[in-house]
């Protein structure tokens, strides 16, 4: 029978160990590893000096270590270092708990099943003897860094970081602990800004969560869910009357950078005041000042109330990027099983997808098309798939997603977007010379769809937004054609200026948000040409006037759009005559 091949037994050292140590540490292998299988002879014992240890011993029989070192023995004490930050974190007598931590605090050799670290940096740590890590599972490092099993294979796993790698050291204990990454989630988590593993990082107390979520879920199956025929409302004029967005839908915000990508999902989340939908901001590979500043603009609002932000900045290492959205949507699913409808913004999903490259490449697994991994299309799908809305009998709540990606010189074939177009239920393509135009938001109609749509929009708004996308799609045809002629007849002179008052309608402020009645009675007026003689620049103004005596002395027809989202034929005439008169009147004053 062939040999089996030597048991590897090494002793590490600073000071050469005594006889006596010797003979005790083999007693202590022979104790351990000699059985049925193994008999003495098969051990192959060596020593070896190593300055690092700091003094004491490191004891490394096949896979197991058994760490006697000043080393081991100062992560133990950094453990409880970490115990008492946690513990002083929540606001405890200081001096009581560094007391009688400091007196249960003994140094004692660790015979510890544990895995140790053969190499650490850029995020990443390789770790041996942990043959039965799983997947995904979290680990905690002696210093107390955690992190968490990427990569397995036969003679080490790779382990990304979830915080600094350079307080981890080569011949560190690695822990297992069974469980696999997640965050607290509650009713406690609104209003406050947390780090992607549910750590507060707005400087606030602790909070009391109700319970913990694992960061992968499964998306709900398709039994569990219903057709989205609820609207959600962004508040945004071009957006709820040419691309509705309905609850449980997934829809898209693609453009270049600085083309207003972020305030259109902010207006989204300042919109959902008092409808009682809860919002979740993830900001992944933001600048920490963009976070502050868009706190503080949700703060005004009074969006934070019911606002739950989760950020994991630019400076922040790439594993914490990687499951930000993931962290995001747990805490969105606790809202969502609750019954309650929810609206989450992932911003933004390029970044995410460059901090996953970044771990796959570290990781040395194969890069693909743009240097992406093979599975970079999966990172997404998975995500995106949670956003549902469930049916009646699992409670009937919601997420609603809104990711954002950010495209290079207007390239929507480039490899993140293309993945992501096809993931989602429709795009709002913002575009870069739109917006310098002008016309902002820059939303490029052509390029722009909501598969979804018309069954998440209001009967009201169906009726008053029309044909709105055509006309605009003409007009942008025909201003073209006609920048060269000067004459034109009459027909294509009343249809440049019908278009020409649309795009102004079009147009808004960032920050302002429109409530469905005002759009509704606004886009009938400007849809129904009765005030295309107007001069564009006085539609602001005329519009302001007219709303305000609508809604003051008209208020069946304003219950009618709010209350039970319809607009009757008489109720449109009515709004357009009402509009013909006013017209008259605004313009004999100016
Ligand atoms: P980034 O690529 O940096 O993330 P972004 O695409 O998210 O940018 P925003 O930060 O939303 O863009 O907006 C860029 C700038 O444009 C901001 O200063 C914002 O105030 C302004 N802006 C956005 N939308 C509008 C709007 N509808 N009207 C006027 N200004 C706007
Ligand atoms: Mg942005």
């Amino acid at each position: 029978m062939a040999k089996k091949p030597g048991f590897q037994v090494v002793l590490y050292y600073v000071t050469p160990p005594s006889a006596e140590q010797l003979q005790g540490i083999w007693n202590f292998v022979l104790s351990k590893y000699v059985n049925d299988e193994r008999s003495a002879d098969d051990i192959n014992f060596s020593v070896e000096a190593d300055e690092s240890l700091g003094g004491g011993f490191i004891l490394k029989c096949g896979n197991e270590v058994y760490n006697w070192s000043t080393r081991g023995r100062l992560g133990q004490f950094n453990e409880k270092l970490q115990a008492i930050r946690r513990k002083v974190g929540a606001d405890e007598d200081v001096i009581s708990i560094l007391k009688t931590t400091a007196d249960e605090f003994r140094l004692t050799a660790r015979f510890r099943r544990s895995g140790y670290v053969v190499s650490a940096g850029d995020g990443i740590a390789r770790v041996k003897g942990l043959e039965r890590a799983e997947y995904g599972e979290i680990l905690i490092f002696s210093s107390g860094i955690k992190g968490m099993v990427m990569d397995i294979r036969r003679e080490d796993c790779g382990v990304i970081l979830f915080g600094k790698d350079t307080e981890i050291r080569v011949w560190d204990e690695v822990a297992r602990t069974g469980m696999r990454a997640g965050v607290p989630v509650g009713d406690a988590l609104l209003g406050r800004v947390l780090n992607s593993l549910g750590e507060p990082i707005d400087g606030g107390r602790d909070f009391e969560a109700e319970g913990f979520r694992p960061v992968e879920n499964p998306a709900p199956s398709i039994i569990s869910r219903q057709p989205v025929d609820t609207p959600l409302e962004t508040g945004i004029l071009s957006i709820d009357s040419m691309f509705p967005i309905g609850r449980g839908q997934r829809e898209l915000i693609i453009g270049d950078r600085q083309t207003g990508k972020t305030s259109i999902a902010l207006d989204t989340i300042i919109n959902q005041k008092g409808k009682g939908v809860k919002c979740v901001y993830v900001g992944i590979g933001q600048k920490a000042s963009t976070i502050a500043q868009l706190v503080s603009t949700l703060r005004k609002a009074g969006a934070m109330d019911y606002t739950v932000v989760i950020s994991s900045t630019a400076s922040d290492p790439a594993p914490l990027q990687y499951i930000a959205p993931y962290s995001g949507t747990s805490v969105a699913e606790f809202f969502m099983h609750k019954g309650e409808d929810v609206l989450i913004v992932y911003d933004d999903l390029s970044k995410h997808a460059v901090a996953y490259r970044s771990l796959s490449l570290l990781l040395e697994r194969s890069p693909g098309r743009e240097a992406y991994p093979g599975d970079v299309f999966y990172l997404h799908s998975r995500l995106l798939e949670r956003s549902a809305r469930l049916s009646d009998e699992e409670g009937g709540g919601s997420i609603t997603a809104l990711p954002i990606i950010e495209t290079q010189a207007g390239d929507v074939s480039a490899y993140i977007p293309t993945n992501v177009i096809s993931i989602t239920d429709g795009q709002i393509y913002l575009e870069s010379d739109l917006f310098f135009l002008g016309v902002r938001p820059a939303v490029n109609v052509g390029l722009s769809v909501s598969r979804v749509g018309g069954a998440a929009q209001t009967k009201a708004m169906k009726k008053a937004s029309g044909s709105v996308r055509i006309d605009l799609a003409q007009y942008r045809e025909m201003e073209v054609f006609t920048q060269f002629s000067s004459d034109l007849d009459d027909a294509t002179r009343n249809q440049l200026r019908h278009g020409r008052l649309l795009m102004e309608l079009l147009k808004q402020k960032n920050g302002h948000p429109r409530s469905m009645v005002d759009q509704v009675i606004m886009l009938t007026v400007v849809n129904s040409g009765v005030i295309d003689s107007i001069p564009v620049e006085q539609l602001r103004d005329f519009l302001d006037i007219y709303l305000e005596k609508i809604k003051e002395e008209e208020k069946s027809i304003v219950n009618d759009i709010e209350m039970m989202g319809t607009l009757s034929d008489d109720e449109k005439y009515f709004l357009v005559k009402r509009a013909e008169d006013h017209l008259a009147e605004f313009m004999s004053i100016r």
